[in-house]
């Protein structure tokens, strides 16, 4: 049996996209590709791909999950997963300032209207990335979080485009975001570090994403926080990213997690594939052996309390 893994970052929604984008182009024409894909897609079909990448993720050895549900397809495979132990974090964003109420309302709803979940499986929320999210709603999110004790899971400064879209407003992200943007729109001029500070989003709480772009001073405030991060290698070298910031972030002393992402920008959910990605992507200067610590399902402790395999 393999060793049993914490996948800390999944979309298992997406698993039925596998192979249908191309991740040698800017990040936000992938963006542009799989809001398509999905709006195009069947729920059955999303489902039969959910199931069949927990499949994968069970026979590899993940046995705590840490999933993005934006819809439903995934729920039940997840929560009929005998043994599997999750958090479900409901996606949430929105463009409009004055909406933050009611798309946290329907995030909630949505969590309700499952009803109780199974033993070991947990809810949270996801506000999706601070290129997707406005900063009334972050901090409505957070402060809901943490009144319910959910944890909260954020896609954060994972390319340099969402940089510039929040300092500057330009750029491709920009370019690509603007129809939905309201009228009137101003970038924060915050990196998404510190916007996320400034929102109340950061603390122990609260797991990012990624974390690719990020300037010492923003690790600097991830690790004072207490904040976590989970990196995704596969997806790292689907999109052939420059730097991977394992070794900054680990040096600094943040806590750290790897995780698949989706089959929409990976090739695999097995992870002991990431941690062989991860060896590689640090140029062999952190051990193997701490690696494996990193991904194995003991690290689930951290969220989930009697975790401990
Ligand atoms: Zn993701």
């Amino acid at each position: 049996m393999p060793p049993p893994y914490l996948n800390a970052h999944c979309h298992l929604e997406l698993s039925h996209l596998k192979g249908r984008l191309r991740g040698d182009r800017p990040f936000p024409e992938w963006l542009q590709d799989i809001v398509r894909l999905k709006m195009a897609s069947t729920p059955e079909e999303s489902a039969a791909g959910a199931r069949s990448g927990l499949a994968r993720l069970r026979e590899t050895g993940t046995t705590v999950l840490f999933d993005i549900l934006s819809m439903d397809t995934a729920h039940e495979a997840i929560t009929e997963a005998e043994g599997l132990r999750s958090i479900l974090f409901r996606e949430v964003a929105g463009f409009a300032p004055n909406e933050a109420e009611m798309r946290l309302d329907a995030a909630l709803l949505r969590q309700e209207a499952r009803g109780a979940l199974p033993p070991g499986a947990f809810h949270g929320l996801s506000p999706h990335a601070p290129y997707t999210v406005t900063p009334e709603l972050f901090r409505l999110v957070a402060d809901t979080a943490r009144r319910r004790g959910q944890w909260l899971c954020i896609h954060a400064a994972e390319v340099a485009e969402e940089t510039e879209m929040l300092r500057h407003g330009t750029g491709p992200m920009h370019d690509f975001l603007h129809r939905w943007l309201p009228s009137g729109w101003k970038p924060p001029g915050l990196r998404p570090i510190e916007l996320l500070y400034e929102q109340s989003c950061l603390g122990p709480g609260t797991l990012l994403a990624h974390c690719n772009d990020v300037t010492d001073s923003d690790i600097e405030l991830i690790r004072r926080t207490e904040t976590r991060v989970v990196v995704c290698p596969g997806t790292h070298v689907y999109f052939g990213r420059g730097a991977f910031p394992l070794a900054r972030l680990l040096a600094a002393g943040v806590r750290c997690y790897l995780g698949t992402d989706s089959l929409a920008s990976n090739e695999d959910l097995d992870m002991a594939r990431e941690v062989r990605l991860a060896f590689e992507l640090c140029e062999k200067r952190i051990p193997l052996e701490q690696l494996e610590e990193l991904a194995s399902a003991g690290r689930a402790v951290d969220f989930l309390p009697g975790a401990t395999t």
